[in-house]
């Protein structure tokens, strides 16, 4: 059977990338979104299980220590990390599978998994960003400060990502990255289709 296609997405808080995937999966593009281990707590509105799957320091310490995590980083003084289990399985059931992480975790996974395709989304220009970490309102001042400075480092990091988003019009955005799966699922050089090539032989 052929396997899935690891998509890891980055990009600086308020770039977009909730809305970016929930705009793919309306437009019928099927994947599943790995749900990441937090130590932070849930914000309003957000489930246990759906958002993230909400876990103490000590248990997630005790996922690191058993080898659980494909990666894990510190965010903001909290401990995020991505299920290598639910990766795997998900990829060997064909299924695509998207990593919304943050751009150290995510290129820890590139090293652990080189045909990961890199995807970063960035908006427009840096008023925008500013205006949407602000406008999200769920966040105190010294938050948003820290996020900014953040958003300024994980963008300085895109040079080692394969593709770039900017999302001006969010229906755009989601279109291309549906064009990049497809094209990179046509690429000579991927394992299934090498594996066709070799069955003219
Ligand atoms: P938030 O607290 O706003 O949900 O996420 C904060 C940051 O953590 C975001 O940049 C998000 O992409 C990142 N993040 C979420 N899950 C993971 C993960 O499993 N690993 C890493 N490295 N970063 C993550």
């Amino acid at each position: 059977m052929k396997k899935g296609l690891l998509i890891v997405l980055s990009g600086p808080s308020g770039a977009g990338k909730g809305t970016l995937l929930a705009e793919v999966r309306k437009n019928g593009f099927d994947f599943a979104l790995s749900i990441s281990v937090t130590t932070r707590q849930p914000r309003n509105g957000e489930v246990d299980g759906v958002n993230y799957f909400f876990k103490t320091k000590a248990e997630v310490e005790a996922m690191i220590a058993k080898g659980e995590l494909l990666e894990s980083e510190e965010v903001f003084g909290e401990i995020y990390g991505t299920s290598q289990k639910f990766v795997e399985a998900k990829l060997d059931e064909g299924k695509d599978v998207v990593l919304e992480i943050d751009t150290k975790g995510a290129l820890k996974v590139k090293e652990k998994m080189p045909s990961a395709i890199m995807i970063f989304i960035v908006p427009k220009d840096l008023e925008t960003l500013h205006s949407r970490l602000v406008g999200r309102g769920t966040e105190t001042a010294e938050k948003i400060a820290l996020r900014f400075g953040k958003a300024k480092e994980e963008i300085a990091r895109s040079v080692k990502y394969d593709y770039i988003l900017i999302n001006d019009k969010i229906e755009d955005c989601a279109e291309q990255f549906v064009e990049i799966i497809n094209s990179e699922k046509l690429k000579v050089a991927r394992e299934e289709n090498q594996q066709l090539i070799e069955s003219f032989k």
